[in-house]
C-alpha cells in the first residue's frame, strides 16, 4: 500500500468519465476542482462523474474544491507590452485615475497604493516581470522595470513581503462555496489564507450551511508564514502553494519554507499537501526531469500526507502517465525508507494521544503488523495518521461516509464505510477483518493492532487489542 496520497487537478485533459476512471485506477486518491478555471456548469457535469467513478472502483475518493481567493490582477492591455529594463509602468488602482504613461493599466485592488511603499517589489505573472515601486499614492503606483518581459492582460501580481488587506473571500468565492456545499465536496482549499480568522470565518460558514467539509489553508505569501502556527492550528490542513510562495519569497528559501511548514503541521497534527510543479515538465513530455523525481523524493522523505498535480493532469498531454510516475516513484521511496523523523516531536496532549502512541509503539515493534481503527468522528484515525506509524498501514472503519472521505487525505490511511454491530464489538471486528481479506489487504495470521473508542456502546472505552487476521 502506498502511504503518500496523490491529489490530481481535473481539467479539459481529464474531464471525461473514462479518464476519471483511469486516473483512479492509476492511483489518484483525491481530485481537485480548481475554481480559478472551472465554471459552475463544468463542475456540475464533472462532480457526479467523480462519485460514479469512485463507486465503480469501490474506493473512497476525496473531492477538493479550490476557491480562487482574493488575487491581485492587472487589467486589460490593448496589445502585449514589450517591457525593457528601466521602463516605467503605471498601475492605476482607482477607476477615476487617468493614464499618465505609455505603459498604464488598471489593477483590481483599490488598496494597492495604500499597501505599497516606494522601494517595494512588484512581481507580475509568476515573477516573469519584476518592478520596483518608485512612487506610490492612493490612486496609482509607478514602478520601474527590473527584468524585461512581455506583459499581457489580466496578469497575476505578487507583492513579496507586503502585508495586504485583501478580504478572505471574494463575491465569486461565496458563490463557488455554495456550489461546493450543494454538491457535497469534502474539502475546500482557501487560497491566500493569511490569518487564522480567515479559516475560522470559512469554518463558521460551512457549519451554518450544514457542510462537513474540511478547510485546507493555502500558504502563499510571507504574511501567512508570519502566522504559520495559528493558521496550521485553525485549519484541517495546509497546502504548500509553491507557485505563489516562489514569487512572494526569495526562491532560495522555498525548500526551507516547505520543511518548516511540514514540521509545523507535524507538531500540530494537521494534514500537509505539497503542491505545484511536481511534474511540470510532463505537461509536455512523457518523462519527468531528474530534478522532479528528486523533488518527489524530498516530499516523501518529509512524510507529507499528499502531493498534488495541477497543470500536469488538468491540461497536460500525459495526465495518466503523470499519476503512474508519481505512484511508482513514491512506492519506491516508501519501500526503501518506510519511516522518518517528522512526527516524533508531536506533543501527546491528551490520554487519547497517549493511547494512540501506545498502539503505534506496539505496531512498530511487530513486523508485518497492520493497524485497524474503529472511529465514529474520525478523531482516533486522524491521530494515528498524524503520529506516523513506521511500517503498518492504517485501515480505518467508520459508519459515516463524510468521515471516511475526510480520511482519504491522511498519510497511510485506507478508509472504509462500515456499520458497527451495536453492543457486539467482536462482530464489528470480524466484519472488518473479513472485508480486508476480501480486498486482499491482509493475509491469514497477519498481526493486527486494533484501536477503538467507538465499539463499546454507552461507555467511553479506548481499547487496544492484539489479534491475528
Ligand atoms: C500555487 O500557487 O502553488 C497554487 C497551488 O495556487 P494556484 O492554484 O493559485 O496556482
Amino acid at each position: 500500500m502506498r502511504k503518500t496520497k496523490i491529489l490530481c487537478t481535473l481539467g479539459p485533459a481529464t474531464e471525461s468519465a473514462e479518464v476519471i476512471d483511469a486516473l483512479i485506477a492509476k492511483g489518484a486518491d483525491l481530485l481537485r476542482l480548481n475554481m480559478s478555471h472551472a465554471s459552475h456548469d463544468w463542475v456540475r457535469q464533472v462532480y457526479p462523474r467523480i462519485r460514479e467513478a469512485a463507486a465503480r472502483a469501490g474506493r473512497e475518493i476525496g473531492v477538493l474544491m479550490d476557491l480562487t481567493g482574493p488575487s491581485i490582477r492587472t487589467g486589460d492591455v490593448s496589445q502585449p507590452w514589450e517591457l525593457k529594463v528601466g521602463d516605467e509602468v503605471e498601475l492605476r488602482c482607482k477607476p477615476e485615475a487617468a493614464a499618465s504613461r505609455e505603459f498604464s493599466c488598471s489593477v483590481n485592488y483599490p488598496e494597492l497604493g495604500k499597501d505599497l511603499r516606494p522601494g517595494d517589489m512588484i512581481s507580475i505573472d509568476g515573477g516573469m516581470i519584476q518592478l520596483r515601486a518608485q512612487s506610490v499614492d492612493e490612486s496609482r503606483v509607478i514602478g520601474t522595470v527590473l527584468t524585461q518581459g512581455l506583459m499581457k492582460s489580466r496578469r497575476h501580481i505578487n507583492l513579496p513581503g507586503v502585508d495586504v488587506r485583501l478580504p478572505p473571500l471574494t463575491a465569486k468565492d461565496y458563490q463557488d462555496l455554495d456550489l461546493g456545499v450543494e454538491l457535497g465536496v469534502d474539502y475546500f482549499a482557501l487560497s491566500f489564507a493569511r490569518e487564522p480568522g480567515h479559516i475560522q470565518h470559512l469554518n463558521l460558514l460551512l457549519e451554518q450551511k450544514g457542510s462537513a467539509a474540511r478547510v485546507i489553508a493555502k500558504i502563499e505569501n510571507q504574511q501567512a508564514l508570519k502566522n504559520i502556527d495559528t493558521l496550521v492550528a485553525a485549519s484541517g490542513g495546509i497546502m504548500i502553494a509553491r507557485g505563489d510562495l516562489g514569487s512572494e519569497c526569495p526562491i532560495e528559501d522555498l525548500p526551507l519554507i516547505q520543511r518548516q511548514i511540514v514540521e509545523r503541521c507535524s507538531f500540530h497534527g494537521r494534514k500537509v499537501i505539497v503542491a505545484t510543479q511536481m511534474l511540470e515538465s510532463m505537461i509536455e513530455n512523457p518523462v519527468p526531469t531528474r530534478a522532479e523525481v528528486t523533488d518527489i523524493f524530498n516530499a516523501v522523505i518529509e512524510q507529507v500526507d499528499c502531493v498534488m498535480l495541477s497543470g500536469e493532469t488538468s491540461v497536460g498531454r500525459y495526465p495518466l502517465r503523470c499519476v503512474e510516475v508519481l505512484d511508482q516513484v513514491i512506492r519506491r521511496i516508501e519501500q526503501k525508507y518506510p519511516s522518518g523523523r517528522f512526527a516524533s516531536d508531536a506533543p501527546l496532549k491528551t490520554n487519547k494521544h497517549k493511547t494512540v502512541k501506545a498502539a503505534i509503539t506496539l505496531a512498530n515493534s511487530i513486523p508485518g503488523s497492520k493497524l485497524l481503527v474503529f472511529t465514529l468522528r474520525g478523531v482516533m484515525a486522524h491521530l494515528l495518521a498524524h503520529q506516523r506509524p513506521e511500517f503498518a498501514p492504517i485501515f480505518a472503519f467508520t459508519p459515516n461516509p463524510n468521515v471516511s472521505r475526510a480520511l482519504v487525505s491522511a498519510r497511510g490511511v485506507e478508509p472504509f464505510v462500515m456499520e458497527f454491530a451495536h453492543g457486539q464489538p467482536d462482530a464489528s471486528i470480524r466484519s472488518a477483518i473479513a472485508l480486508l481479506h476480501q480486498r486482499g489487504l491482509v493475509r491469514q495470521g497477519d498481526p493486527l493492532v486494533i484501536l477503538s473508542d467507538a465499539l463499546y456502546d454507552g461507555s467511553h472505552v479506548d481499547a487496544i487489542l492484539l489479534q491475528n487476521a
